[in-house]
């Protein structure tokens, strides 16, 4: 079941997903570039950036894909979730209806993804302490009652984001090697 990403040398798909405007190419940006857009639109957006990631002193890839903005007009594609090994799912803590519509994505990626995509719950702007509309406890339990990983993470003062990816590759390379 791993040969395949043996033979990529650990290259793993993952993909942002969530509500319009909740952070998702912040996250990237911060990840990958260390950069932060304070009045982005969706157009930033790249197909997917590669990053690499020390796992156990071995060299994992990520190849982490993100909307161009799709997710506004619920057209996030089928080719965008082909062979995705794992998602971060985001909302806002500052926006309750986002928090709201995870079940939603959930399902999209359930019926998308033909394998068990590693998952991890991202209440996305905890710097937004004045603003918040959902608990820290409140996505702790949607998170374990979907058998998903759960972090708050800012992408505006980086709090948590590097974190949110480990999780994932980790959780990946745990199960594939
Ligand atoms: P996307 O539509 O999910 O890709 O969301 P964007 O990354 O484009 O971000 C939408 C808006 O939220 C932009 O104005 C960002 O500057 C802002 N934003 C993203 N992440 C954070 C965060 O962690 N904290 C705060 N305060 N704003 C953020
Ligand atoms: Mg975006």
């Amino acid at each position: 079941r791993s040969e395949e990403a043996q033979t990529e040398d650990y290259l793993f798909k993952i993909v942002l997903i969530g509500d319009s405007a909740v952070g998702k190419s912040n996250l990237l940006a911060r990840f990958a570039r260390d950069e932060f857009y304070p009045n982005s639109k969706s157009t930033i957006g790249v197909e997917f950036q590669t990053q690499k990631l020390d796992i156990n002193g071995k060299e994992v890839k990520a190849q982490i894909w993100d909307t161009a903005g799709q997710e506004r007009f619920r057209a996030v594609t089928s080719a965008y979730y082909r062979g995705a090994v794992g998602a971060l799912l985001v909302y806002d803590i500052s926006r309750r209806l986002t928090f709201e519509n995870i079940g939603r994505w959930v399902n999209e990626l359930q019926t998308h993804s033909d394998m068990n995509v590693v998952t991890i719950l991202v209440g996305n702007k905890s710097d937004l302490k004045d603003a918040r509309e959902v608990t820290t406890a409140e996505g702790k339990s949607l998170a374990e009652a979907q058998g998903l990983f759960f972090i708050e993470t800012s992408a505006l003062d980086s709090s948590n984001v590097a974190v949110a990816f480990q999780t994932v590759v980790k959780e990946i390379y745990n199960i594939l090697s």
